[in-house]
């Protein structure tokens, strides 16, 4: 169950630098674009790639969009002729001087594309701005902190 969180404001449980991002409900009103016009294309492409690259906290269960009318059905992103479940992980995106992390759920794809969900400018620069050859992981990042944290 995804549970709604404002834009930018800071990711539960943890110390670390990261905010939430397109964490959506039936309840959330937020800046729209057309989807019947490619403009939300190119963010939709490179989002993918990053989905591809790296999932973080998989779920144990199967998120289902909100905001679809019909409930309780699994959200798919059709692209490269290959099906992406989403509703599974999160997309961890750091700034471009990787001191600040923003962690939406994979739905923000679908969010995008079928719902014409505006993210924030700040996260969507640095949606376009990261470098798909990068070594830089959130699963990493975490674990790092973690271990620090209980480390005695
Ligand atoms: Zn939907």
């Amino acid at each position: 169950m995804i549970k709604k969180q404002e834009d930018l404001s800071k990711y539960s449980n943890t110390e670390l630098n990261i905010y939430n991002i397109g964490w959506l409900d039936a309840t959330s009103s937020f800046a729209s674009h057309n989807t019947s016009n490619n403009s939300s294309n190119d963010i939709v492409e490179q989002l993918t790639y990053i989905l591809k690259r790296e999932r973080v906290n998989l779920t144990r269960g199967i998120d289902t969009c909100p905001l679809c009318p019909e409930k309780n059905r699994k959200i798919y992103l059709n692209r490269d002729d290959k099906e992406h479940l989403l509703g599974i992980s999160e997309l961890w995106i750091p700034n471009d001087d990787e001191t600040k992390v923003f962690a939406a759920p994979d739905l923000i794809i679908h969010y995008i594309n079928d719902h014409g969900y505006v993210p924030p400018r700040v996260f969507v620069d640095c949606v376009f701005n990261f470098d798909l050859n990068t070594n830089w992981s959130g699963a990493n990042m975490y674990e790092r902190f973690i271990a620090e944290k209980y480390r005695q």
